[in-house]
């Protein structure tokens, strides 16, 4: 019965052809209104949460488009509404609280009103999966940590921020080949000088682990990294496909975690295959031990201001796809002590990206964007 009716609900919605589009959205003083230009369910809100050092990220995916541009909304108690556009059929509204808080979400026809809690109230011991009315799938709930760890930051705070830039590959190793026969190695050596000249601009420290075509095993680029201490370390790839090239373009970053998608394991098959020794060196057990839980919350939300600020930057100029924020098993990441990504800033194969990442306009426009990203990431966590 419930799938005759799914089906006829499907088929409504094929004929209708009209795509679900949030056509305003509204603050009261205790809530957030998202009108919609048609009908919504419950089930177009997908929802799911992060947590890191007790503060909590409620993230609600919407199939719908946005119309406008990305909002944000301040309420009491330290708690920001974002929304924007994630990807061309998927808006995210992003509720930031330093507190675990209980949302609730009401539909009615046309319009779905998300309710914060009033001022000053809260909710005492935090169990995030218990928090929503419909439970997020398990797979996404990063749980907070037992313990937050305390002061070694806050000597940090006046102190300038190290970034390791990681150009991927050199060397012997060439990487991906773009459809103009240029390899991924130098593409992403350059677009990482732009990065290096544009963090420096902005007054941050910044090294290189390579600054020229020379080869370097995955291990060293963290372990460089670790060696100076680094607040962050970006790693820039391309990407490349075999087959459906004309169909297969945008960015994509990546953080690490064990693989969820088939997508991220071919990404990370082909970013690892540089470097053999590495998997030997790393056993799964290893592997399994380095992903500490705060890292990767860390990490999800660097990668999420990057894809937002490449996104936000090179769309002003290019027609841009947004592949995401995923995530992956990637071994370069694997040794980092500090939030880490792996961006694949484009598919060298597709006949129009693979041109562009190759000129340097478009490459200095994705550093801007990802200096954006970075500065984004430490204006939220400090
Ligand atoms: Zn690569």
């Amino acid at each position: 019965m419930m799938r005759v009716f799914l089906i006829f609900l499907f088929l409504g919605n094929i004929l209708l052809a009209q795509s679900l589009k949030i056509t305003s959205i509204q603050q009261n003083q205790n809530s957030i209104v998202l009108n919609f230009n048609q009908n919504i369910k419950k089930q177009d809100f997908k929802n799911f949460s992060l947590s890191n050092n007790g503060e909590i990220r409620y993230v609600y995916d919407i199939q719908a488009e946005l119309m406008g541009s990305a909002k944000v909304f301040k309420f009491e108690n330290n708690i920001e509404v974002k929304i924007a556009q994630n990807s061309k059929e998927k808006a995210r509204l992003v509720i930031n609280t330093p507190k675990a808080i209980k949302i609730l979400l009401e539909i009615s026809t046309k319009k779905a009103v998300l309710k914060l809690p009033n001022a000053n109230k809260s909710v005492n011991s935090p169990s995030i999966a218990s928090l929503f009315e419909t439970s997020p799938s398990k797979a996404n709930i990063a749980k907070a940590p037992p313990k937050p760890t305390p002061a070694t930051n806050t000597n940090r705070v006046s102190k300038k921020k190290i970034i390791v830039i990681d150009p991927g590959h050199g060397g012997k190793d060439c990487g991906a080949i773009s459809v103009g026969k240029v390899c991924e190695k130098v593409i992403v050596l350059n677009i990482g000088k732009y990065l290096n000249e544009e963090l420096k601009k902005r007054g941050y420290q910044v090294y290189m682990t390579r600054s020229k075509d020379v080869f370097i095993g995955l291990r060293e680029r963290t372990r460089f990294a670790n060696n100076k201490n680094a607040d962050l370390f970006i790693s820039i790839h391309a990407n490349a496909v075999s087959e459906n090239k004309e169909k297969l373009e945008g960015i994509e970053s990546y953080f690490l975690s064990t693989a969820r998608s088939e997508r991220a394991k071919k990404v990370a098959a082909l970013e690892n295959k540089d470097d053999t020794e590495v998997m030997n060196y790393f056993s799964k057990q290893s592997f399994l031990n380095t992903l500490n839980t705060q890292r990767i919350v860390a990490s999800n939300r660097l990668a999420i201001d990057i894809q937002y600020g490449m996104l936000q930057v090179a769309r002003e100029k290019f027609k841009v796809v947004d592949g995401g924020v995923r995530e992956g098993p990637f071994w370069v990441l694997v040794g980092a002590l500090m939030p880490s990504v792996l961006l694949e800033v484009g598919y060298l194969t597709h006949p129009k990206e693979g041109e562009r990442l190759n000129q340097s306009a478009f490459q200095k426009t994705l550093a801007l964007g990802i200096a954006d990203g970075v500065d984004s990431y430490f204006a939220k966590n400090p």
